[in-house]
This record gives C-alpha cells, sequence and structure tokens, in this order.
C-alpha cells in the first residue's frame, strides 16, 4: 500500500512549527510494513488543500493528512475534505457529549463553538482521540483511503498507533508484511556494509535498509510475502546471517536502546555503575537515568569539567594531567578508577575529551575523546576519534562509552 503524508498549517510550511508529524507518521508506517511515497506540506488555505487532496488521491492508496481539525475559524481540513469527496457534514449528537463531559471533568462549560467537532463528513468512521476532543476521521472510497488527523503530536500520535496502523494492516491482505530492526554501534555504515555483502543473498520479497544515526547504524529487514509464517521465517533467515558476521555490534532488537539494554546486563549480573564526565558534562547520566529503574544499578556522577575537580573529586593525580593533560588515557583511566573508588560501584566510566568548537589542537583535534572504565579488575581508556558539532560528539560520546562498557561485561574484544 503506498502512502502520502499530507500535514497541514501555515506555521507547519512557514517553519515556526517543525513538522515532526510527517516524520513520526512516516516511520511508523515504513516499520509496518507500508511504501511511503510522498510528503506534502500545506498552508491553511481551501483551494490549496483540495488540490493536495485531489492529487494524492490521484497518485496513492492511502492519504493521511495531520492538523486543522480544531473548532476555530482557521481550522478548515474538514471542509475541504467534504468538498473534495463531495460529501455533507452531519451532525453526531454522541460526539458532542464525548467532548461535553470531557469539559465538565475539568469543571469547564463547553464552548459553544466546539459544536463543530462533532460534524463529521457523510459516511466516515471516525477513531477516538484519547486526549483530546478532535477525532480521526477515515473515509474509504474506491479502493482509496483517506485519514484526517489532528495536529497535536501527540493526539496524532495515539490515534495512528491505536487505530489507523491497525485499520490498514487489516485491509492490505493481499501481502503480508514482516519488519525487524536488528541496532549496531561502533561500526560506521559503510565498514558494516563492507562486511556483509560478501554473503549476503537476499530472497525474494527481502529487503534490507541501512539507518545510519549518530548513536549507531540501524539494519531494518523487511520481507513479503503470502503468509505470517513465509515472511517471518525470510526475515529470521536474514535475520541469523547479519547476527552471524555482526553480532558483536548488535546491540538490541527494535525499540531496544542501547542504555536501557546496558542497564539490564547490569541488573542482571547485580552490579553498579557510577560516572565522571568532563566533556559531557553530564549528558551520560541523564541518558542512563532516562531508563526507568535504573537507580538499581546507577549510583551517581561527577561532572569533573575543570582540572581542579578532576583532582579534588576524583584524585586524578596533578602529574597526570601535567604530564599528559586532560585529556589523555592516563587521565580517563585515573578519572575512571577515582570515580569507582568514590562511589564503590562496581563499573565507573570517565568521558574525557574535546566536544569543540575551539580548544583542538594539531595532535589533540576536535573530536578526540578518551573513554575510560574501571572495574575490580581491569583499568584501561580508549580513543575516540569523533566528527561532527559540538552537540553531536558529546552524544556519540556518550554511546561510545555505554558500548565500551556492555562489551567490557560481555568480555566483547
Ligand atoms: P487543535 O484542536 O489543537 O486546533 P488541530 O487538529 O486543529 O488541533 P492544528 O491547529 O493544525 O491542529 O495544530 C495544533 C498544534 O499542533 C500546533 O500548534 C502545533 O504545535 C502542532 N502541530 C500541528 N501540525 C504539526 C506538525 N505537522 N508537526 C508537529 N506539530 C504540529
Ligand atoms: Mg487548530
Amino acid at each position: 500500500m503506498e502512502v502520502e503524508i499530507i500535514t497541514i498549517g501555515d506555521e507547519v510550511i512557514t517553519g515556526h512549527t517543525v513538522d515532526t508529524n510527517a516524520a513520526y507518521i512516516a516511520t511508523r508506517l515504513v516499520d509496518s510494513g507500508f511504501i511511503v511515497r510522498y510528503r506534502t506540506s500545506v498552508g491553511d488555505n481551501a483551494e490549496d488543500m483540495e488540490e493536495a487532496f485531489r492529487l494524492a488521491l490521484k497518485r496513492v492508496d492511502v492519504v493521511i493528512t495531520t492538523g486543522g481539525l480544531g473548532p476555530t475559524d482557521d481550522d478548515i481540513t474538514k471542509r475541504s475534505v467534504v468538498k473534495v469527496f463531495k460529501r455533507n457534514l452531519i451532525f453526531h449528537e454522541d460526539l458532542l457529549e464525548d467532548i461535553r463531559a470531557r469539559y465538565a471533568k475539568r469543571g469547564i462549560d463547553m464552548p459553544a463553538i466546539n459544536q463543530n467537532q462533532a460534524l463529521l463528513p457523510q459516511g466516515a468512521t471516525f477513531f477516538p482521540n484519547k486526549n483530546g476532543s478532535a477525532v480521526g476521521i477515515c473515509i474509504a472510497e474506491q479502493g482509496k483511503v483517506f485519514v484526517a488527523l489532528p495536529g497535536v503530536p501527540f493526539e496524532m500520535a495515539q490515534i495512528l498507533d491505536d487505530d489507523v496502523i491497525p485499520y490498514l494492516q487489516g485491509m492490505s491482505n493481499r501481502e503480508v508484511i514482516a519488519v525487524r530492526k536488528l541496532r549496531t554501534t561502533g561500526i560506521v555504515e559503510s565498514r558494516l556494509a563492507e562486511m556483509l555483502v560478501g554473503g549476503l543473498k537476499l530472497e525474494p520479497g527481502v529487503r534490507l535498509a541501512y539507518l545510519p544515526g549518530y548513536r549507531g547504524v540501524d539494519l531494518r529487514v523487511i520481507a513479503g510475502g503470502e503468509s505470517k509464517e513465509e515472511t517471518e521465517t525470510k526475515v529470521r533467515n536474514l535475520m541469523r546471517y547479519l547476527e552471524s558476521v555482526a553480532g558483536k555490534y548488535i546491540y538490541g532488537y527494535d525499540d531496544d536502546t542501547l542504555e536501557a539494554i546496558l542497564g539490564q546486563l547490569l541488573k542482571d549480573n547485580d552490579r553498579t555503575l557510577a560516572v565522571a564526565e568532563s566533556c559531557t558534562g553530564g549528558l551520560l547520566g541523564a541518558v542512563l537515568t532516562s531508563v526507568p529503574g535504573s537507580s538499581a544499578y546507577f549510583l551517581g556522577g561527577i561532572q569533573a569539567y575543570t582540572n581542579n575537580v578532576k583532582m579534588s573529586e576524583l584524585n586524578v593525580p596533578l602529574e597526570v594531567i601535567e604530564q599528559h593533560g586532560a585529556v589523555s588515557e592516563e587521565c580517563a583511566i585515573a578519572m575512571a578508577a577515582g570515580c569507582r573508588e568514590r562511589f564503590e560501584s562496581d563499573f565507573a566510566i570517565a568521558i574525557t575529551g574535546i566536544a569543540g568548537p575551539d580548544g583542538g589542537t594539531e595532535e589533540k583535534p576536535v573530536g578526540t575523546v578518551w573513554v575510560g572504565i574501571a572495574s575490580a579488575h581491569n583499568k584501561r581508556a580508549r580513543l575516540f576519534k569523533l566528527g561532527g558539532q559540538r552537540s553531536v560528539i558529546r552524544e556519540r560520546s556518550v554511546y561510545a562509552a555505554m558500548e565500551l562498557l556492555r562489551r567490557e561485561i560481555l568480555d566483547i574484544q
């Protein structure tokens, strides 16, 4: 099934609102096996909207719009929809009751203007909105499906995930699709491709996509076929190959995050972790603690930004800093060891590097990052030469550090 996504609103086309809706819908659809053919944005202008809807209905099977379903006069999506489909707007008493009840719960009388939101195109079905008053609207006609969703991102996402995608999957009985994602880190896309390409044999209907990001490269496996067994077998066969070749770089699957996987490893092994951060200034601690339940293994951290703090809080010897500099193997190891002692943790990670844009030298250019790891048996550090601007280098440092610890725990070389 081919899809066009149309995001609506003057704020969207002028760039005042960043169009996260289109990106969200596209990713969710692709991960569910649909093909996104076009993404369009259009302002709050009836003629433009109608033209965009007509064109989309001509060239794809499914059209999904977001925005312009509110009760105010500037929200005109519904009016354009009924014009294109040549239908009337019909009043739905039960919808109005729902909206009234929603207001009553908050102790507010429903403004009369909300009557508009109980109007739906004739013959349309609707998808309930658990977080707001504009329901999702669905019209199926002549083999085409048109879905209009509200613009507020979390309202849109709930309706899309709970109702729209299952609905579309139920319709596309022509082909069964299976999708899995393998998540790798610590290897660049081209090197990964080089490793994989030699023995790669794709069965008919199977696709492999490389999805690189700052945190690593995801491998998406999509298989189409006539039955669930067939597509799942195809996916499993390819996954087995990918795991056999790139296994040590794979930290998880689908929606797994490195921070959650690392946390689970620590928890399973009954180990604790503390961190000492220089150039990442607390980012590693923030990412680790974004995982619910991280207090089971994460003890705390020190933002050892200046040399003085590295010495006073982490016991880094002055000679280490004088002889090797703060961004050095020796300093990273001393920071990790000092942190581990200070927190009495099983593991400690230290990050020290040059995030830029200034401060780089010929010998230690911007992006030079040392990650130190200390455990009961081992103290070591690894050098990373990371690319990108300041924020990217900091983010990459955090993921490199977590990956280094994951490999330490699993004893992966
Ligand atoms: P409401 O009932 O709130 O008026 P609506 O369906 O009319 O909802 P809009 O008025 O178009 O939606 O947008 C509501 C808010 O949702 C906007 O202020 C904007 O912050 C956000 N929004 C709209 N479209 C997008 C988009 N494409 N990407 C991200 N955010 C969006
Ligand atoms: Mg609105």
